[in-house]
């Protein structure tokens, strides 16, 4: 997975910078397979059109939950997209069972979206932030 904690050197940093703007291919951004394993409450896997495959957790997604709410949460407190939010400070910190999924649907032909566990559902999964996540070009 892309996400683990793979340390960009800056010039790597300011092409990715660059390339987050471009558009992707259309063959990029076209799942050919789409797996979303509720039941078994692995995550999501996706086969694209140009042979890339992407995985991912649920908690992951979760944390990366692209609605505008949960954006500027993390914008304002530095949390990357896809890390988990702290713990609250306490002598005994409660357990917060790993995000999961009740039931995920299509949006249309572009994007697919959760109702989380914990009762939110606004974040849109475009195949094109989807494909970003993936290549670590969302911000
Ligand atoms: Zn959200």
């Amino acid at each position: 997975m892309s996400h683990e904690g793979i340390r960009m050197i800056s010039r790597e940093e300011s092409e990715r910078a660059e390339q987050a703007d471009k558009p992707l291919p259309p063959t990029s951004i076209s799942p050919a397979k789409v797996k979303i394993a509720i039941s078994e409450g692995t995550g999501v896997e996706i086969v694209w059109k140009d042979g890339h495959r992407s995985q991912w957790t649920f908690p992951y997604l979760r944390d990366a939950c692209p609605c505008a709410t949960c954006h500027e949460e993390r914008e304002k407190t530095g949390r990357a997209v896809g890390e988990p939010r702290p713990q609250p400070k306490q002598l005994l910190p409660l357990y917060t069972p790993p995000a999961k999924p009740l039931s995920a649907e299509p949006v249309g032909n572009y994007a697919i979206k959760f109702k989380w566990a914990d009762g939110h559902e606004s974040g849109i999964y475009s195949w094109d932030f989807l494909r970003r996540l993936d290549e670590g070009l969302v911000k």
